[in-house]
């Protein structure tokens, strides 16, 4: 069979890529595991059908707010764009208030008939247990890629490349840390000697949390996750908190080294030590984002919020993401791919989707595009433009290709922590200006890249 392109799996991702590339004129191979056999290799612990595009969990592309929301931003682009999700989302919408909602029987069948339709696409049953070794390839297996093919990219790209679980720490938006409770300081001013922002707790305080940590609800894993391995340097802090009162004052909450300068006094001209401190490092290169280290869980994220902004200086926090502990396969990004998404070392082959650290069906759905994008404009010789790092699209892509912090990279949703920040916008009508901006930006990008919706 002669084709431009081979796509591996058939989600979300795989079938955006696959429609943008076949709008284009390109023809597509595109290979898809379910439906290939009844053995239990060609299928996935979370997919229930054999339909394309499976929306595996909940049946939410979540906010449709296209004036406040990041990811009703990324609607809107996606729409720009022809996107086939957010048109088969429309066909098969149930209604949800503001979100976007679907009937997932409805939309699989509407997004499985465009593709199989068009005479660009062929649709094969079939499991690709290895990278190709040439031709133009786009891998798109999400989170739960079948064993064989992870273990060739796992060659392809180095053992300690590709992660098999998240292990998420929450990620706080820098603006709402109160700065008058916490300092910068690194242990021992080691590094730049400000590496960290440092919330301190009393003992009172840091006795209080602990119990919260025993307390709050949390996610019980799957059956399938059930032996989801807790390395010692991603165990929940809540596992670890049930060691002991004061195992994690040995361990993330460690205080020594830490000099809260407003505890100065004569005799400690620096500041003291407090009893425990919560530590946050930089998670982007903006310096918008900080992940609270070692935080990763499985508290519920309701008990999260409520019990994260007890720690001083964090009674404000906005979250950009919660953590939490999941299966996941996902590639260290930042490291490993350039800015075209393609493997380095091995440029014929660009991954999409949720394998490359993106996290959720609508930012998945969306890196698909663009990797169908970059592709079309390979194939035929136009040299690609990314999309301006102030739209949604362009933000996500720039974070997963390089603008993240490869050490602690691990799935991430689309957020405004993610966009180049507006500082003289007062705060309650930033959100409104940052999709001002990016609106105005990605047409101004669609206009001068003659891209017509797919
Ligand atoms: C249990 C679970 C619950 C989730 N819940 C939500 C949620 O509620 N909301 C949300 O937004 N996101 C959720 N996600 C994340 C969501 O699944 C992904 O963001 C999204 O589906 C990723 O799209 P994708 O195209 O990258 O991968 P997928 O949609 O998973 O598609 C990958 C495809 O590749 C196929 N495949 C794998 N290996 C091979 C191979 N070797 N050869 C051929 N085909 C292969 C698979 O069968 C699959 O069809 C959840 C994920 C999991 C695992």
């Amino acid at each position: 069979m002669i084709h431009d392109i081979h796509i591996v799996g058939g989600g979300l991702a795989g079938c955006e890529a696959a429609w943008q590339l076949a709008q284009r004129g390109v023809s597509v191979r595109l290979s898809e595991m379910r439906g290939a056999s009844d053995s239990l290799a060609d299928r996935t612990p979370a997919h229930q059908t054999d339909g394309l595009a499976e929306l595996v969990c909940s049946n939410s592309f979540r906010s449709d707010d296209d004036a406040k929301n990041a990811v009703g931003l990324l609607h809107h682009e996606m729409r720009q764009l022809g996107s086939l999700v957010m048109r088969a989302g429309e066909v098969a919408r149930v209604p949800a208030g503001s979100a976007m909602a679907v009937d997932r029987d409805v939309f699989s069948v509407e997004v499985e008939r465009a593709l199989t339709e068009h005479p660009k696409i062929t649709v094969m049953r079939e499991r690709i247990d290895a990278l190709p070794a040439s031709g133009p390839t786009i891998v798109a297996t999400g989170p739960l890629t079948a064993e064989a093919l992870a273990t060739s990219i796992v060659a392809a790209t180095g053992q300690d490349r590709l992660a098999f679980f998240d292990a998420i720490a929450p990620i706080v938006h820098r603006d709402s840390i109160d700065m008058d409770v916490c300092w910068f300081q690194s242990r021992w001013n080691k590094g730049d000697g400000k590496d960290y922002i440092n919330c301190p707790m009393t003992r009172d305080q840091y006795l209080a949390f602990h119990q919260g940590l025993l307390d709050g609800e949390k996610i019980v894993f799957k059956e399938w996750e059930a032996d989801t391995p807790y390395f010692e340097g991603c165990m929940p802090i809540e596992v670890m908190a049930a060691r002991g009162v004061d195992t994690l004052r040995f361990g993330p909450m460690k205080p020594v080294g830490l000099d809260n300068p407003r505890d100065a006094n004569p005799e400690f001209p620096q500041g003291r030590w407090p009893h425990a401190v919560v530590q946050l490092r930089q998670d982007n290169k903006l310096g918008t984002l900080w992940n609270m280290v070692g935080f990763q869980t499985k508290l519920k994220h309701g008990a999260q919020t409520e019990l994260f902004r007890t720690i001083p200086g964090l009674q404000n926090a906005e979250f950009a993401r919660l953590g939490g502990l999941h299966r996941n396969t996902f590639l260290n990004s930042p490291l490993v791919l350039d800015r075209q998404l393609r493997l380095k070392g091995a440029d014929h082959i660009r991954f999409a989707g949720q394998i490359t650290g993106c996290e959720g069906y609508v930012e998945s759905s969306a890196v698909g595009i663009m990797a169908g994008l970059m592709a079309a404009s390979e194939l035929s010789g136009r040299a690609w433009e990314a999309p301006p790092r102030t739209t949604a699209m362009g933000a996500l892509l720039a974070h997963i290709t390089g603008d993240a912090e490869a050490e602690t990279y691990q799935p991430m949703n689309v957020n405004f922590g993610l966009f180049p920040p507006l500082h003289d916008v007062g705060k309650k009508a930033r959100k409104e200006a940052y999709t001002d901006r990016a609106k105005a930006d990605f047409s101004a990008w669609t206009t001068s890249r003659q891209l017509e919706p797919a």
